[in-house]
């Protein structure tokens, strides 16, 4: 029985329709997942109640025994997933984990190093609409238009000419391995900070099936609800012994002296008020999970999904950026046959099949109409779908694309992309 159906029909028939979204379209949105019930039911219990400022055993508020069991949980299980050190649970979202690590690392006007928008990095890494790029002097590297893979020679010289304070590797559309070593040798060679922003492979990582940066960067950041399937929400980490290894001292002078202690302090008070404590105790479901052997399977078959993905697109003659995936996703240059990405995701969306249009790297169109769409499979692959699925899911795909303005074609691909998700349900109701 729905408390909210009888006192609020108006916003439940929402909720029902996005429920019933979620059930009968295929979600191919690369930062997408589906979180269990358990998620759920932490992330929508009376810890939404409760006031929490401050750090366990360190509160401004009464009455945060529990909170602190849940917020103690959350980091414990953090660092066992990822063999970190520290861990801040605390950051509303990976954009938040961005901001508490730059005012930490940096002052305004600082130089810092990201990788450029259009060829797979971040907002929050120096665009000129995002406060990163507002308060930093973010100087942009980018892929190598052959290999689609980073540019480590123009890494490298940009490094020795603009001499940044922080480098930032990661981002959210860069289907292969990211480089963690190799970014390191040329943060030593300039003496940066070098920050690994994991938001998309964080559950790749989590399973041991993408290299961990905790021994190579000095922080790291992360979303929660991408690969990693928790509440929506981020995270910051360091390895075990980074305040030590590297013989730097916090980088701000003051009272503080370890790099832990001023982060904690710069995600709150410095970025944040009260943490959303309902979902620190979601992060400690979601991590609870990730650290289950299950977990390993379920990453594994992502990237097995992702793989079986681009073997058939490449078949079918499409162009991948980078030739192929190490990871869940895919990115794909739309330029041979003709449709732009914004088209593309339209046509799909017909069809059932959610993407979002993208830019690819050295793009002709503007971004907001893109020549590439991305996809990834950690939602698909959490509905249980494998590689027999990802054969037929290309295969509509192709059609949609190729027909895309034969409604009935497009409606045909719809009633069988209903079928499918019918027979892989993502909540027993
Ligand atoms: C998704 C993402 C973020 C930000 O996450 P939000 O929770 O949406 O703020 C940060 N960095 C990268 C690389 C991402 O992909």
């Amino acid at each position: 029985m729905s408390f909210l159906a009888l006192s609020d029909p108006e916003i439940h028939a929402a909720l029902t329709r996005e429920l019933e979204r979620e059930e009968t379209t295929l979600e191919l949105i690369a930062s997408e997942n589906f979180t269990s019930q358990s998620v759920m039911e932490m992330a929508g219990g009376v810890m939404t109640n409760k006031y929490a400022e401050g750090y366990p055993g360190k509160r401004y508020y009464g009455g945060c025994d529990y909170v602190d069991e849940a917020e103690n949980l959350a980091r414990e299980r953090l660092k066992l997933l990822f063999g970190a050190g520290y861990a801040n649970v605390q950051p509303h979202s990976g954009s938040q984990a961005n901001m508490a690590v730059f005012m930490t690392f940096l002052e305004p006007g600082d130089t810092v190093l990201g990788l450029d928008l259009a060829h797979g990095g971040h907002l929050t890494h120096g665009s000129s609409v995002n406060f990163s790029g507002q308060l930093y002097q973010f100087i942009s590297y980018h892929v190598s238009k052959d290999s689609g893979r980073v540019d480590f020679g123009e890494v490298q010289d940009l490094a020795q000419k603009h001499r940044p304070k922080l480098i930032v590797c990661g981002g959210s559309a860069y289907p292969r391995f990211i480089e963690f070593a190799q970014f390191r040798e040329i943060a030593d060679s300039v003496n940066a900070y070098l920050l690994a922003d994991i938001a998309h492979p964080s559950g790749l990582v989590a399973a041991g099936l993408h290299p961990s940066p905790m021994s190579y960067c000095d922080v790291v950041t992360s979303t929660t609800h991408k690969t990693l399937r928790g509440p929506r929400g981020g995270i910051i980490m360091m390895g075990k012994d980074m305040e030590n290894s590297w013989g730097k001292t916090a980088p701000k002078s003051g009272r503080i002296k370890m790099i832990s202690e001023l982060i904690d302090s710069m995600v709150m008070p410095g970025i944040q008020g009260g943490p959303l404590m309902h979902i620190i105790g979601a992060k400690a479901v979601a991590f609870g999970e990730a650290l289950q052997p299950e977990f390993t399977l379920y990453a594994q078959t992502i990237i097995d999904n992702a793989k079986t993905m681009a073997e058939e697109f490449l078949a079918l003659g499409y162009d991948l950026i980078s030739g192929g995936t190490d990871t869940h996703l895919l990115l794909l240059d739309l330029t041979s046959i003709n449709i732009d990405g914004k088209t593309a995701e339209q046509v799909l969306g017909k069809a059932g099949i959610t993407v979002n249009k993208n830019m690819i790297p050295f793009d002709q169109r503007s971004p907001f109409i893109t020549s590439g769409i991305r996809l990834g499979t950690p939602a698909v692959t959490t509905r249980g779908m494998g590689k027999d699925e990802m054969r037929m899911i290309v295969s509509w795909i192709d059609t949609a694309l190729k027909k895309n303005d034969d409604e009935t074609a497009l409606k045909r691909v719809k009633k069988d992309v209903h079928t499918l998700c019918s027979s892989f349900p993502v909540y027993d109701h």
